[in-house]
């Protein structure tokens, strides 16, 4: 047997996973300081719940689901995105009934069929945010500033955050109406699959990445022509908050998304620095979404966050915010006290690791690689003297230090600021 994993799924191993706890742990905080709560849903539903709100006619339903039959001979799909399973969270547990707007975050992974390159896997994760119940354009302002206060405190830069509104079920159809008439002309142009698209969802031919429909559609109108008053006011008002944030925005007409449910307001944002699979985050509005999945009529707004095209950003590995020791040991009773030790030490918040090995050198040399910036020293000559030293990896100076004050010792030169609480007389 080949130990071989499959195709466009990763593992991240321990040297990256720092980088994946920086980001969640940052998207956390920004996110539970404006009011969000995480909620975790499974990474399975009934197809038809993906089916129905994402669009059959959509490449993610069409061409990239996960779909198999369970036991019992119903269609299940591991999920390729999360707002569909969340407003069925949101309905079946009736969350409309608490005070609006209801304020959801989520990460985990997302399983799409596609081909696997760079920035592009068939298991990825996403972190995104989900707000129910609100139409107002304020909080379309304050869900963009926070996915854009995050990028700032992760701090990448060369980000542009692109704008557009899609309509609602009143306008758009007026719009679409327009494009497949300008796109009749180019028919020829299209690729097989766009030339199905003007039959079926015209609006998903300016999604194709391919550079002959790029091309062909490099003139299309845009879509604020179509707009019907109450959009264009929505639009506008969003935009005039961004203005008053400072938040730098550019409009990108051709941002459609590749899910049927966006309404009003979409963005991306995009970086320069990742080639071909630009786009790190999107997200939008979606009114009709609860509706359309048995809900009560509830508007919505949310992002998705690519978690792996966010972290291929990110220039260094974030520093290791805890101290940490190393705890190097020889025979039984030196091991023991180590032991103990190294229990006390970890209930204070600081990271111990105990060497291993049948001789000190080669637990200086893990220690070494470590990156510890102090190693604990008990040998076979330390025990009898009842003390152990204390070496400073960086200046290489030693001290002896009684077994009965090295909790505090080791604490206070650790963390000098953090007073120690006389723990040792457990030792
Ligand atoms: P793309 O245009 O790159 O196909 P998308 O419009 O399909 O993206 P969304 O469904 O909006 O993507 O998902 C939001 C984010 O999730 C994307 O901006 C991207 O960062 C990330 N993402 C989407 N698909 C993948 C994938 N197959 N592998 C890795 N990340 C992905
Ligand atoms: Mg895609």
């Amino acid at each position: 047997m080949e130990a071989k994993g499959i195709k466009g799924f990763k593992d991240i191993l321990p040297d990256d996973i720092k980088k994946w706890h920086f980001l969640e742990e940052t998207a956390k905080e920004v996110f539970e300081n404006a009011g969000y709560s995480e909620i975790r849903v499974p990474i399975m539903e009934f197809t038809e719940i993906f089916s129905r709100s994402i669009g059959e006619d959509t490449d993610i339903v069409e061409k990239e689901m996960y779909t198999f039959q369970d036991k019992s001979g119903r269609s299940i799909t591991l999920r390729p995105e999360g707002t569909a399973s969340i407003v069925r969270a949101y309905i079946e547990h009736g969350l409309h009934a608490d005070p609006q707007p209801t304020r959801l975050y989520y990460l985990g992974p997302m399983f799409r069929y596609e081909r696997p390159q760079a920035g592009r896997y068939r298991q990825f994760y996403q972190i995104g945010v989900e707000a129910l119940g609100i139409d107002e354009p304020l909080l379309d302002a304050e869900v963009i500033m926070m996915l854009w206060h995050l990028f700032e405190r992760l701090k990448l830069n060369y980000l542009e955050l692109q704008l557009n509104s899609l309509g609602c079920k009143n306008c758009r159809p007026l719009y679409i109406k327009t494009l497949r008439n300008y796109l009749t002309d180019k028919l020829p142009l299209l690729c097989p699959d766009c030339k199905k698209r003007y039959e079926v969802n015209p609006l998903r031919v300016l999604d194709c990445k391919r550079e002959q429909c790029i091309n062909a559609v490099a003139n299309v109108p845009g879509i604020f022509d179509s707009l019907c008053p109450s959009c264009k006011k929505h639009f506008d008002e969003v935009k005039g908050y961004l203005r008053e944030l400072s938040i730098p925005f550019v409009v990108n007409q051709k941002i459609v998304r590749g899910l049927d449910y966006y309404t009003k307001t979409t963005f991306e944002v995009i970086s320069e620095k990742l080639g071909a699979q630009n786009a790190v985050a999107a997200g939008g509005r979606y009114d009709g979404l609860v509706k359309d999945l048995g809900g009560p009529p509830t508007p919505g707004i949310g992002f998705a966050i690519g978690v792996e095209r966010t972290i291929s950003l990110f220039k260094n590995t974030p520093p290791e915010q805890k101290p940490l020791i190393f705890l190097a040991s020889l025979g039984n009773s030196g091991q023991a006290f180590s032991m103990k030790l190294a229990r006390q030490m970890r209930d204070a918040g600081i990271k111990v690791e105990l060497g291993y090995g049948d001789s000190l050198k080669s637990q200086m040399r893990k220690a070494d690689k470590s990156g510890t910036g102090y190693v604990l020293i008990i040998g076979d000559e330390e025990i009898k003297k009842g003390s152990a030293i204390l070496r400073n990896m960086r200046t290489k100076s030693q001290e002896n230090i009684p077994f009965g004050s090295v909790f505090e010792t080791v604490t206070k030169r650790l963390r000098p600021e953090a007073q120690p609480e006389g723990l040792s007389d457990n030792i």
